[in-house]
């Protein structure tokens, strides 16, 4: 997805008067506390989408019977700008979101996005806050895009309008200490059959509960199996997983519990590329015990945008807490991250074409 130069937008633009970059303290980035100046808004209403408009960040007023906040259709997607080597910015691999945006809205019975139009929206409003695109290292521009039930009525059925809105956060380095996982066999993030492979708001709000009481347990982390069994290991909190057992990168196979990250798609092909092993198959329980018992589970980390690789430490299993070798020993993960980094920034090869100039 590539934009011609000079298209005719499809959107309003309604730049801000004045900028709130001035106020933001750009050394001490929380994620998802600051907000950009603009925002996009497009609006779904009799059977078709309207014209949407780049205009700034702010607040709404709703129905209290808007029906997102009753029935819950309400998806959303996130994606990331960076900021080039030589001073320009890039998105990385828009394209995936966006569709997995339209996978998401069929799931949930709610309109697909015109996904040219999408893509536009996310360029132009990334170019008019390229102000706001940190430089430093591992710093990005967070893109939010989502999508909700805008109707008031009550009455359970699909909403007959919707609003896109799309905003973006600099968001600064996401440190992450390792993280002590517990694998949950009580708890399910998503069943066979269900919604864990859309990027559905109330997934996530299904998933807190668990996550309080593993944390209570001295854990940071879920790490979720199969609903059905609890023998085969899914997802790590919101991200994906990967391990490296005997040498190999070794994913859980996507299904419609797994969902499709676009961090575990770019691990894998990247990782293939390099010439290393990489399975995707079903991962047991029994087997990540049996190898880390063995000392052949040498590194287990997340995968997913916010924080691209997010080590794992110990996994808390049946009998007890077991712990991975020391990070320094690691391999596999500081070169997937040195890897994505370079892409992302266009500071080494890009082999797929993943790197999307604004
Ligand atoms: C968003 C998400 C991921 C990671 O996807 P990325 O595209 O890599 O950010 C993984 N699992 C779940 C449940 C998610 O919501």
């Amino acid at each position: 997805m590539q934009l011609e130069n000079h298209v005719m937008l499809d959107f309003d633009i309604s730049p801000v008067g004045t900028s709130r970059l001035g106020e933001v303290d750009f050394d001490n980035l929380a994620f998802g506390k600051v907000f950009s100046d603009h925002m996009f808004v497009m609006d779904y209403a009799d059977g078709a989408w309207q014209r949407g408009e780049i205009s700034a960040f702010g607040p709404m007023t709703f129905s209290p019977a808007m029906m997102s906040l009753h029935y819950g259709q309400a998806i959303f997607e996130g994606m990331k700008a960076f900021r080039q080597q030589d001073g320009s910015v890039s998105l990385f691999r828009p394209g995936r979101n966006i569709q997995r945006l339209n996978f998401s809205a069929h799931r949930m019975s709610m309109p697909e996005v015109p996904e040219d139009i999408v893509f536009q929206a996310i360029v132009e409003l990334v170019k008019l806050d390229s102000k706001w695109v940190p430089s430093a290292p591992d710093s990005a521009l967070y893109i939010r895009p989502f999508m909700f039930a805008t109707e008031s009525h009550v009455g359970v059925r699909p909403s007959l309008n919707y609003r896109l809105c799309i905003f973006t956060c600099p968001v600064g380095a996401y440190y992450t200490k390792p993280v002590r996982v517990k694998v949950e066999t009580k708890f399910t993030r998503a069943a066979s059959g269900g919604t864990g492979a859309a990027k559905a708001a109330g997934n996530y709000a299904g998933s807190l509960h668990p996550t309080e009481l593993a944390k209570a347990e001295g854990y940071d982390q879920i790490l979720w199996t199969d609903g059905a069994t609890h023998t085969k290991v899914e997802e790590c909190g919101t991200m994906n997983v990967g391990f490296v057992m005997d040498g190999k990168l070794v994913v859980p196979a996507t299904s419609d519990t797994v969902l499709s990250g676009v961090t575990r798609a770019s691990a894998v092909e990247l990782m293939r590329h390099e010439g290393m092993e990489v399975e995707e198959r079903v991962v047991e329980v029994r087997e990540l015990h049996e190898a880390i018992k063995a000392g052949r589970l040498t590194e287990a980390f997340g995968l997913g945008t916010a924080a691209t690789i997010s080590p794992i430490c110990t996994l808390g299993l049946e009998d007890g807490d077991w712990d991975l070798p020391s990070q320094d020993t690691w391999s596999v993960a500081p070169r997937l991250k040195q890897r994505l980094d370079e892409v992302r920034t266009g500071a080494g090869e890009d082999p797929f074409a993943w790197n999307i100039p604004v």
